[in-house]
């Protein structure tokens, strides 16, 4: 028996998507035209399923503090950030950080996925208790697996369920952690965190929020979800990602707690990776300065985030949730949404197709994430577009019905 006979039922399904017209896993974008269009299969598509909220990816100075960077500190650190990995510039960002979020201290570390792994699995250990949300992202569940602490999920966005579960433990003497998003990267739902806030003070444990998908977007100050509700003080750790409106690659944890800093010591994936590259340093802290100098992104951002809501629900889409830059529309089956995703990008457009088990409840989704940078005129070509694929489906429903 091979090691790989385990996958057998996954390769089947893969090749019935494949069959159904490209691989979903496997997209290339053969060439990069600017922070909104590429180039698949030979054709110009516009892009509505990055996560590059404020656009800046291609932004000129961001561009050129990156190759200036590059020039300066080279390719590669080739070392871990507890060996000889710690450049000023990891440190000046580190600052950047803890000062735009108002935090006292703040860790950076290769990607945002090692940030959550790093915080969480330093933050807790086998004798602590966490309670995470049950649509946490991945890298939320592998880091609590990392930790051995106890996991206990919450029913999702649901304070009731968490209030309960904590009530359940009050005679427990575990040090306790409450695990929640601030937009959840698949529906674009938002957690009610001024109830979590509440249901947290009153038992008394500590609040880690992964704002990876409301940094740069939500908050007057583009902090993220925190910041919209009033409720940063009460948060104990935010941890956050550049690989979104910082339009680079890396994470972040921050926090005001003084024992903080004492993760560089015991959280094995700050310790044993190589640290950041210069240029994805350089490009955060130049990204980072845009959010402050330019809040019209975020605005701009918003603004094409309510015309592709209201187009697609005019146009009688069913959306996941209320608007905001991630606009998933739910599709009936699995059928009907891998053609529309195919027949999306053959006319143009390139969205995320996402199906189980990567969807919290079992839908099938066209997710699509806005972009400032995109223009009023790529939004109204885009519902075109939707509207022309879903024609396309009803047109192809039809025949196979007159078919059977
Ligand atoms: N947290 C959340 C909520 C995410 O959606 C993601 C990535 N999509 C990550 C963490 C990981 O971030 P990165 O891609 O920078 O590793």
């Amino acid at each position: 028996m091979s090691l790989f006979d385990k996958y057998n039922q996954v390769n089947a399904r893969h090749d019935r998507l494949i069959a159904a017209g490209r691989d979903p896993f496997n997209i290339c974008m053969d060439r990069i035209v600017s922070a909104t269009e590429a180039i698949i299969d030979g054709r110009e598509v516009i892009l509505v399923g990055t996560n590059n909220y404020l656009g800046l990816t291609f932004d000129s100075d961001c561009v050129e503090a990156t190759v200036e960077a590059v020039r300066r500190e080279g390719t590669g650190t080739t070392g871990s950030r507890i060996a000889n990995g710690t450049y000023s510039s990891h440190r000046d960002l580190e600052q950047d950080i803890a000062g735009f979020l108002g935090r006292k201290a703040a860790m950076v570390f290769p990607t945002g996925y090692q940030a959550n792994l790093g915080i969480i699995a330093g933050l807790a250990g086998p004798k602590d208790t966490i309670l995470l949300d049950a649509d946490s992202h991945a890298s939320i569940y592998d880091g609590c697996r990392l930790s051995g602490a106890t996991l206990i999920r919450f029913r999702h966005n649901s304070p009731a369920d968490l209030d309960k579960r904590l009530a359940r433990l009050k005679d427990d003497n575990t040090s306790k952690l409450v695990i929640v998003e601030g937009i959840y990267s698949i529906l674009g739902d938002q957690a009610p965190l001024d109830e979590f806030v509440d249901v947290k003070r009153r038992h008394g444990v500590e609040l880690l929020v992964d704002e990876a998908h409301s940094l740069g977007v939500f908050g007057d100050n583009g902090r993220g979800i925190a910041e919209a509700y009033n409720v940063e003080q009460d948060v104990d750790y935010v941890v956050g990602t550049f690989s979104k409106s910082l339009g680079a690659v890396g994470g972040f944890g921050a926090s005001d707690n003084p024992a903080f800093e004492r993760l560089r010591f015991t959280s094995r994936p700050y310790m044993f990776t190589a640290s950041s590259s210069p240029s994805s340093i350089a490009t955060a802290r130049a990204t980072l300065k845009k959010i402050k100098a330019q809040p019209g992104l975020r605005l701009q951002l918003w603004d094409n985030a309510r015309a592709l809501y209201k187009g697609l629900s005019d146009l009688g889409f069913e959306i996941c949730a209320e608007a905001s830059p991630i606009i998933a529309v739910r599709l009936r089956d699995e059928e009907s949404a891998v053609f529309m995703w195919n027949a999306l990008i053959n006319a143009g457009v390139y969205v995320n197709l996402a199906l189980p088990p990567g969807t919290p409840d079992g839908s099938c989704l066209l997710r699509c994430s806005l972009s400032a940078a995109h223009t009023s005129a790529q939004v109204r070509r885009v519902c075109e577009v939707f509207e022309q694929a879903h024609r396309a489906l009803k047109d192809w429903r039809d025949t196979q019905s007159a078919a059977e």
